[in-house]
């Protein structure tokens, strides 16, 4: 996934992340307004405001202002709200107007927010709302268009990324690796189990001592 970079300057991490933060959640937020996503990014880290946010994602591309592993302040909660302290903050541009920009920067929002879960091997319950944590009407335009159906967004991106091979093509070897994968059976060197698995150095120790000992 493509994410654009333009970081705040360590010189004001102690206005726009003066904590280390460990994450543990993804706070959804609206703009309510109609600039892009390098725009917000970049006039955030730029003015002098206790007010910032991770990344900022709109039609076109994802920008990323805050490291994650810095807090940021965006959820109204206070000094030590779990918003501020513990969750990635993520801006979805033009919701101000909305329309097809912003129906477009929702859907990048949804991908990279599932993404971002499957990095973290996080479920859909990681995923909150500004609203969670202050009670601001935000993300407002997400919210009227429905929560839920973005959720439901989120988790189709996400069951896309996790899909992949299904149960029983894992357990089918290569087509290149058929043949030794055969040879290595009849040997009684693997088990002609899970052919899509890691080897970790246990086993393949027990590999090794089963091929030593035939000679
Ligand atoms: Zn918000």
């Amino acid at each position: 996934m493509n994410i654009v970079q333009n970081f705040v300057s360590p010189f004001k991490y102690n206005i726009k992340c003066p904590y280390p933060m460990t994450p543990e959640f993804i706070v959804v937020h609206n703009t309510a307004n109609d600039a892009s996503a390098k725009n917000e990014i970049a006039y955030m880290i730029s003015n002098n405001n206790q007010v910032s946010f991770h990344y900022a994602v709109d039609d076109k591309e994802i920008v990323q202002g805050i490291p994650e592993n810095r807090n940021a302040w965006h959820a109204g909660d206070g000094g030590s709200g779990p918003g501020n302290r513990r969750g990635i903050a993520i801006e979805i541009c033009y919701s101000l107007s909305g329309g097809q920009r912003f129906i477009e920067a929702e859907k990048l929002a949804a991908k990279f927010i599932a993404y971002k879960l499957k990095e973290k091997g996080w479920g859909i319950d990681r995923v909150k709302k500004h609203q969670d944590f202050s009670g601001k009407y935000c993300p407002h335009r997400t919210l009227d268009m429905g929560w839920q159906r973005f959720l439901n967004m989120v988790k189709s991106e996400l069951d896309k990324l996790k899909g992949g091979a299904t149960v029983a093509e894992k357990n089918v070897p290569s087509s290149w690796a058929k043949g030794a994968w055969e040879w290595a059976k009849k040997e009684g060197l693997l088990d002609g189990t899970r052919p899509k698995d890691n080897l970790t150095r246990e086993e393949l120790a027990v590999v090794l001592k089963r091929l030593a000992d035939k000679k």
